[in-house]
This record gives C-alpha cells, structure tokens and sequence, in this order.
C-alpha cells in the first residue's frame, strides 16, 4: 500500500466521519453525547464490527473501549494482531439507549436503525477494503447475513460479505464476560478457533498473488 494511497483512505474516512457526526436520520442521533466512526488501520486487513456504542463508547466517541474492548483487544493480540492495526466499527455509529427512569441503559441497535445506519458501513468496508471482516455477535451477524443467521450454529463459518469479502461471525467479547466457569472456558475455546481461522485466511496470500502470474511471451516466441 502506498503512502498516497493510505492517505486517500486516511482523508476519505475523516471525511465520511464528520458526515456522521451530523446525521440525524434517527432519534438516537439526538440523545448521543459522540457518534462513534471507527478507528483503527485505515488500510486494515481484518475489519472487525461489533453491534454498537455503549456509555463508554458514547462518552468517549471511540468504538469498544469498556470492558468488552479489553476483551477484543486481548483476542486480537493472541492472534497477533494490535488493535491499532484492525479497523474497528459498529454496525451502528450512535448508541441505542433505553430509558430506565433514572438513567440511560443500552440495548441492541433496531432493524431501522441499522438500516439508515447501513450506507455508512458499507462505505468504510469500501474505503478500507479489508480482506477479512469479523463481525461480533448476532445482532453484528444477521445485519450482514439475514435474519434467519444463528449465532450458536453458524458462528466460526465463512460467508461473503459486501464487496465479496470474506466474513465471518463469533460471539460478541460482552457475551463472554457474562459468562462463568465452564460455560465461559466453552465459549473461549468456541472463539479462540474462530480467531485462529481468521488469522489463517489472513495469512493466505492476497487473491491477486495468489493467481498464476501471466503467461510471458518473450520476443523470439
Ligand atoms: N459493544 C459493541 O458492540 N460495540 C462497541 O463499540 C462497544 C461494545
């Protein structure tokens, strides 16, 4: 990747971002305290979309930053990977709150809500142009895969994603911390091989390398 090109993804996403901070096009748009873009490598190989902000999120406008983000950064670093070199996001960019009287809870994003949410996702997944995208549990998943996915069953399988890339589901790093004991070294082990195959078809060669290279026809053919 050439410098020039990171900084034309580096550019296109700062700009995509400040549209979102505007957008209106939900309620939640207004009870937000930060809309919250994504971060990370702009030139990222694995794109990683959670369900969507939380408090922590909000407050800080920075994406998986409580303590479901320390998990995923724990993830990601067993498989070698840092989180300033993934591009993290949400299938939406302004928190779902529910009113619980005396303050604000979270709750998963609405169909509607991911859907006018939808064109901002698929403009990074084509800014970036990753060539692997993990999404986080199943609200994550079935925006991507439909709503008749199963999170239980069809998590740790490979789907084409936007773009044609490659996609897979795991469960969500906020579902493993509610879990204890052996429910919770289950659930591990179920994403631990997740991740593996995720490093593995990053570590696949890139489609084009991949390819046979041209036939050379020398002059004197
Ligand atoms: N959970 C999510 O799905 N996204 C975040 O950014 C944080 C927690």
């Amino acid at each position: 990747m050439s410098l020039q090109e990171r900084a034309r993804h580096e550019r296109e996403l700062g700009e995509a971002s400040a549209i979102v901070a505007r957008c209106r096009k939900c309620a939640i748009g207004a009870t937000r305290t930060n809309s919250v873009y994504g971060e990370g490598d702009a030139c990222a190989a694995l794109m990683v979309v959670g369900e969507g902000p939380g408090e922590t999120e909000d407050r800080l406008g920075r994406p998986f930053v409580g303590r479901a983000g320390e998990l995923l950064d724990r993830m990601l670093l067993a498989i070698g990977l840092p989180r300033e070199d993934v591009y993290i996001c949400n299938t939406v960019k302004c928190r779902p709150t529910l009113d619980l009287g005396n303050r604000l809870g979270n709750r998963p994003p609405t169909p509607d809500e991911m859907r006018n949410c939808r064109p901002y996702l698929e403009q990074q997944i084509a800014i970036i142009r990753p060539r692997v995208i993990l999404a986080l549990g199943a609200p994550a998943a079935k925006s991507f895969m439909g709503e008749k996915f199963s999170i239980s069953r069809q998590r740790g399988q490979w789907f084409e994603g936007p773009m044609a890339t490659p996609i897979m589901a795991t469960f969500h790093p906020a579902y493993i911390l509610r879990m204890t004991g052996g429910a919770m070294a289950e659930v591990k082990k179920l994403v631990w091989n997740d991740l593996k195959a995720v490093r593995t078809r990053l570590d696949e060669p890139p489609p084009s390398a991949a390819e046979p290279p041209p036939q050379q026809h020398s002059l004197f053919d």
